[in-house]
């Protein structure tokens, strides 16, 4: 466990128990009147009278206002869930799943996985007699129409955080709208924070048949608009007067800055992903430490970097530092990001310990997903990780770019959402923006920090569909396995580029998924499509470069099916089942707690001349034979939560090759046949060395493209030396 509340007092470190016990005590309201303060709650009857006569029902409200906790509930105890029915709340994050899922069982008070469950991709804590209320994310949905395609057991099918326009939520709401005409009792809510609710409504406007309004069930096929005005408080918003170098060393100095000069409150700080928020809690936390030592050396180190950071926003330039408080208040800093293990999760839930102020470091998950409660200061990074993905080179890039003025809005209310009977005295958000260039190569980098101009001028309005940003692969072969075979021509709500559709189709066919005439093969196809690899969850910040050469992505799923059913041919499907269930998780490396180089030497303790692919068997083999002990993992800096994930993953996929006839067999220690397997599914991205590249550069075999093997490999440092 790392430290992360910081206690002077008692000289020590001190953590916060992971009870699930959450939010009782601490002066709050009953959990009744807590539902009933909320603002979706002034609205119950209306949405249930909507929904009753509508077949869409289109509810935009602020986030924090009760709509995804709440809705659920409504329909439920309005009869919706009844006999057998089952009510379905769609997220595009995993994370969020667990964590409304939870706390509607805690607010129904009933134990989770029975009457309340959620489903996420490789975790299924529901129960098929008991469970009324499902949450689940939209590509665990997709994957049901694959077994029940008019979604018969849901009586209700709310598509939540739409305004996020993922893949998956995209590719849902299409089919949706097919399965309305098939089936007209069912009710769709869609459900969003900021939402051009009219072009939602008017992607789900029947077309008009002779004056024809309603249907045989007497409701109108009209979508029906209804949103929830919120009770958000005042935020008042401070740009950086100038930019800056480096929005993590800005973000940090800002939070002290806020904890030094600022009346309690939590903070909550948007950064881009588990990298950044690991580092930023890292530097927090030698900051906090180095002022509690108090030597007047680190005083004055503090002190200075307080005062650099002052310099910055503009309502600080008048106050003098006076003091260094931090000693005083404690901070206790957790990160929030969806790699974080169940009890890691949870923690951000806890009400904060009185005189203590709690900084919430987090990806774009807290954006609209999440709300925590007693956010009174947002420090906000201006960037999230956003997938990237050009047709003409094939490459899908995961980058920290830009995020757009509807998200800087939505970080910015989170500090303005208070708590009846809390009271703040004042709401800052400090807003450190900075552009970025587009990266040349695989890595991304910061760059400078930006100003009101910045926002004013050169930030986009709304963010792009993730679907026009994609590799459509996963989302191809989801469409045919559902038997949707004319894709261009397939109503969404945004139409992806064909160039993209064309490259996707091109790499189906060429895996021998796809036959001639574009549709499944059998059986490869089809089993290809059957393994529960190609959901495509919508990302928060994952760290994707995990793999040597090409960026691993949900996208490249299809291949890691491939690779499965190749391994059988060539008896290694044991090895094989275990690298596929490895890609399948963000990151098996723990950079928390040590240097990159402590990391970097660990790693090369289980390198393998092979690359990462075979690396991972080794580091597998090592975690099964220490025991699956956690202080091996610690030792190793392996993650010990990744590792365990592994093994339940693999066992999944496991059942899941054997019930396709796939035969278990280990070649022992023959890589080479391992390397075929990887080969056979990951053909598309080969790439050569230039013969006279001093620097490591590759060129696809596909599209020339300019490649480099990735920091996080552990062919990195060879080719670094010229070894490769
Ligand atoms: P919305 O979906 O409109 O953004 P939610 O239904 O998620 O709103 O949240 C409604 C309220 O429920 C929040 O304002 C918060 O007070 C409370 N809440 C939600 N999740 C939790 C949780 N895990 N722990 C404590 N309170 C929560
Ligand atoms: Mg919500």
């Amino acid at each position: 466990e790392r430290p992360r509340i910081l206690d002077d007092e008692e000289g020590g470190v001190l953590f916060y128990s992971a009870s699930p016990s959450s939010s009782s005590g601490f002066g709050y309201a009953s959990i009744e009147k807590q539902r009933q303060r909320l603002p979706v709650y002034k609205y119950r009857t209306a949405i249930l009278y909507l929904v009753e006569t509508h077949a869409t029902t289109i509810i935009v409200g602020e986030t924090g206002s009760g709509k995804t906790t709440q809705i659920p509930q409504y329909l439920k105890e309005a009869g919706w869930a009844d006999g057998g029915r089952v009510i379905a709340c769609t997220q595009p994050r995993r994370l969020a799943v667990q964590t409304v899922a939870s706390r509607v069982a805690e607010e129904m008070d009933v134990k989770l996985g029975e009457e309340v469950g959620y489903t996420i991709r490789f975790e299924d804590n529901t129960n098929s007699s008991l469970t009324r209320i499902k949450f689940l994310t939209d590509g665990v949905l997709l994957r049901e129409m694959m077994n029940d395609p008019l979604l018969s057991k849901y009586s209700v099918i709310m598509v939540d955080e739409a305004h996020e326009r993922s893949l998956s939520t995209d590719i849902l709401l299409g089919l949706l709208k097919k399965i309305q005409r098939r089936r007209p009792e069912l009710r769709l809510i869609i459900a969003s924070a900021t939402i051009e609710a009219k072009s939602m409504a008017s992607f789900f406007q029947p077309r008009r048949r002779r004056g024809l309004e309603g249907d045989e069930h007497g409701s109108s096929t009209e979508p029906a608009i209804l949103s929830v005005e919120g009770r958000g408080y005042n935020v008042q918003i401070f740009y950086v007067e100038e930019a800056v170098p480096d929005y993590l060393r800005a973000a940090v100095t800002t939070v002290l800055s806020i904890h030094e000069q600022d009346s309690m409150g939590d903070i909550l700080v948007f950064l881009t992903g588990q990298d950044d928020i690991d580092a930023a809690v890292q530097l927090l936390t030698e900051e906090a430490q180095n002022s509690k030592k108090c030597s007047s050396d680190a005083l004055q180190t503090s002190k200075a970097t307080i005062k650099g950071a002052l310099d910055f926003y503009m309502p600080f330039q008048e106050k003098s530092v006076c003091s260094l408080r931090l000693a005083e208040h404690r901070l206790i800093v957790l990160p929030l990001y969806s790699g974080l293990s169940r009890a890691d999760q949870d923690l951000v839930f806890l009400p904060t310990p009185r005189g203590k102020r709690k900084v919430v470091i987090s990806t774009n998950i807290a954006e609209t997903s999440l709300t925590l409660e007693g956010i009174v200061y947002v420090v906000d990074s201006g960037f999230s990780k956003q997938r990237f993905y050009n047709p003409i080179t094939d490459i899908e890039n995961l980058v920290v770019a830009p995020i757009s003025k509807a998200s800087a809005r939505q970080r910015a209310g989170r500090a303005g959402r208070v708590r009846p009977g809390r009271c703040y005295s004042c709401t800052y958000i400090l807003n450190v923006l900075h552009m970025l260039q587009l990266p040349v190569s695989l890595i991304g980098g910061r760059n400078r920090l930006y100003t009101e101009e910045y926002y004013v001028n050169d930030m986009s309005a709304e963010g792009i569909p993730e679907i026009q940003r994609s590799n459509l692969v996963s989302c191809v072969i989801q469409l045919k396995a559902l038997g949707i075979d004319n894709i261009l021509g397939f109503d969404w709500p945004a139409s992806p580029s064909p160039e993209a559709m064309i490259r996707a189709l091109e790499i189906l066919y060429s895996l021998g998924v796809l036959d001639d005439d574009a549709k499944l093969t059998s059986p490869a196809g089809f089993q290809v499509a059957e393994i529960p690899l190609i959901t495509v969850d919508s990302s928060d910040g994952h760290s994707m470069y995990d793999v040597s050469c090409h960026a691993r992505c949900d996208n490249t799923d299809p291949m890691i099916s491939k690779m499965i059913l190749a391994s059988n041919q060539l008896g290694c499907s044991e090895e094989i089942i275990t690298i596929a269930a490895i890609l399948s998780i963000q990151s098996i490396w723990d950079s928390v707690g040590g240097s990159q180089k402590k990391l970097d030497e660990a790693k090369m303790r289980f390198a393998a001349a092979e690359g990462d692919h075979v690396t991972f068997l080794n580091v597998y083999k090592g975690f099964l034979q220490s025991n699956k002990s956690s202080k091996w993992c610690h030792k190793n800096f392996v993650n010990y939560h990744a590792m365990k994930k592994v093994v339940e993953i693999r066992e999944q996929l496991r059942r899941v090759a054997q019930q396709l006839g796939i035969v278990l067999k280990s070649c022992e220690s023959d890589m080479q046949v391992v390397r075929k397997a990887v080969t056979t599914g990951f053909f598309a991205y080969a790439c050569h060395l230039e013969a006279y590249s001093h620097n490591g550069m590759y060129k696809t075999l596909r599209s020339s493209q300019e490649v480099y093997i990735h920091p996080s490999s552990v062919l990195f440092r060879k080719i670094m030396k010229g070894e490769c």
